[in-house]
């Protein structure tokens, strides 16, 4: 998409905790990654605001300080450093500037938020001193760079408290008190709770500590806030945005996200169709496309031989994600039996829940030559099982959007999913009563049980054996437009409408 002319240009500042190719734990990283580079091919300024994680290295030509900022907070002032990078987009009229809020006794760590031990006990004290660098930023933006920002989009609790501080007294009379914000959700089941007690820590008035403010169930609620205090909210799929509206998806958050009902958009992630494509792909040992799949073959042989497998000729099945409940996979666990006595093999790659883990590693053990597993984080692996298997299974209890099953349409990987938030938008179902299975792209299935998983893989292994059909699925899969084209101009109207509407409601206390 050629950039367009500037008069319509949007200077967005984009605040996240995470963004490939810095750091990355999830779908969040994704997206945040590719957002900002197709809004400035799209003619428009980004600025992506960054934690300074430890391991921001030297080559990514981080280290030049923009700007020191001293940053009160209970009872010592931080010292922050903002460091930039800028990066040069082929397509675009501006490079994509990346500033690093770097504060070592935060940010200088082995994780992004948690170690072996758990989630960091100074979560809060961490996020809260990156929201307010995050409006230094923008402060600095506008007073030294003398840029005029038109909207901050904020991504998931850790970035959530940035539309807090901008409504409250706290900020009254500067010039930030105008700056309109968009809060993306892009997971309600993580909210940044902590206790009530450490209120404080926050800097914001204690009124704001209460049912209508940041406190749910005498706990701080950092999402919560963000949701109140935002000038609109976002979330990653329409399905999800309907979902999050009710009990069994809200996660106690369903009442204040349906006081934003009108307002809350799902706008479904894109991928990065150039990090994602089985044509060029770096990590894989052979490339193809949807006119010529044969080099697919390749990559599955090479896979099984990668993850000690036998090279059969048998469905491959992959699994890739965080080992949560959330991602259903201790369905999956329970019909390993049932999985063993077919023929066929499992290629997993996940980390996560302990016992979860122990539980794969196991199956593992009774069956090496039919699971392939790693438990682990490893970019390279993903892209060559997204390759190499034949179908690929998400048995989500809820999934906001969802991105491997983006990744395996794309692969020709054809994606088994449960009918829920995004993965319900983005898979079109196989139904072998009806014409539809000239169009379907994957398979789906309703209940959240080891039954209706199991039948469902049942009917795809069936589907599979029938050549041309299963090669209508990947066909139709990998002609599936996942790029990032229509979610952008999605985002570019929703920007539009934000920064045009007149605040209606004055959240101060
Ligand atoms: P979520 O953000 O809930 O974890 P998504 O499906 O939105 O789930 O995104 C997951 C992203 O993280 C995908 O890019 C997937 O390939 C990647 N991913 C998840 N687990 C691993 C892992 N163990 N190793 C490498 N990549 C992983």
């Amino acid at each position: 998409m050629p950039a367009t002319p500037t008069a319509n240009c949007l200077n967005i500042v984009m605040a996240a905790s995470e963004a490939v190719p810095y750091a990355k734990t999830g779908g969040l990283a994704d997206v945040v990654g590719a957002l900002p580079l197709e809004l400035i091919r799209h003619g428009h300024r980004v600025s992506l605001v960054l934690p300074g994680y430890r391991n921001f290295a030297a080559e990514r030509q981080f280290g030049k300080t923009a700007a020191r900022f001293r940053i009160p907070t209970m009872g010592v002032t931080a010292e922050v450093t903002l460091e930039e990078e800028i990066v040069p987009i082929t397509v675009g009229l501006h490079p994509l500037r990346v500033l690093a809020v770097r504060y070592n006794p935060y940010f200088d760590r082995s994780g992004l938020y948690q170690d072996q031990l758990g989630d960091y006990p100074d979560n809060l004290d961490r996020f809260v001193l990156f929201c307010r660098a995050v409006l230094e930023t923008v402060r600095f933006l506008a007073d030294v760079r003398g840029e005029v920002v038109d909207l901050l989009h904020l991504h998931d609790w850790q970035t959530a408290l940035c539309a807090v501080y901008l409504k409250t007294l706290a900020l009254k009379g500067t010039e930030l008190r105008s700056l309109k914000t968009l809060l993306t959700l892009h997971n309600v089941g993580y909210q940044g709770v902590f206790p009530g007690e450490e209120f404080a820590k926050t800097d914001l008035a204690p009124a704001l500590f209460s049912p209508s403010g940041l406190e749910f169930f005498g706990s701080i609620n950092c999402l919560k806030g963000g949701i109140i205090f935002s000038d609109s909210v976002s979330t990653v799929s329409p399905t999800y945005a309907k979902e999050i509206m009710t009990k069994e998806f809200g996660c106690g958050l369903e009442g204040v996200l349906a006081s934003r009902g009108e307002e809350l958009r799902g706008i479904t992630n894109g991928v990065d169709v150039t990090a994602w494509n089985p044509g060029t792909d770096p990590y894989l040992p052979a490339h193809y496309n949807v006119a010529d799949l044969s080099g697919k073959q390749v990559c599955k042989r090479r896979l099984q031989q990668e993850l000690g497998l036998p090279n059969l000729d048998v469905p491959l099945l992959a699994v890739i994600g965080r080992l949560t409940p959330q991602k259903g996979f201790d369905l999956l666990g329970e019909i390993i039996p049932e999985l063993m006595a077919l023929d066929v093999q499992i290629a997993m790659l996940g980390t996560g829940d302990r016992s979860m883990e122990q539980q794969f590693l196991a199956a593992q053990a009774r069956h090496p030559d039919r699971i392939g597993l790693c438990i682990g984080f490893d970019e390279g692996l993903a892209h060559r099982i997204e390759a190499g298997a034949d179908m690929l299974v998400m048995p989500s209890r809820y999934e906001p959007c969802g991105l491997s099953q983006l990744y395996s349409l794309r692969y020709g990987t054809v994606p088994i999913v449960r009918r829920t938030g995004g993965l319900a938008d983005t898979v079109i179902p196989f139904r072998p009563s009806t014409a539809q299975g000239k169009r379907a792209t994957g398979f789906h299935f309703v209940d959240a049980s080891a039954d209706a998983l199991l039948s469902t893989i049942l009917l795809a292994l069936q589907v599979y054996r029938e050549h041309d059909t299963w090669h209508l699925l990947q066909q139709a899969g990998m002609k599936t437009d996942v790029s990032w084209t229509q979610a952008t101009e999605q985002y570019v109207r929703l920007y539009r409408s934000v920064i045009e509407k007149d605040r209606n409601v004055a959240r101060e206390c």
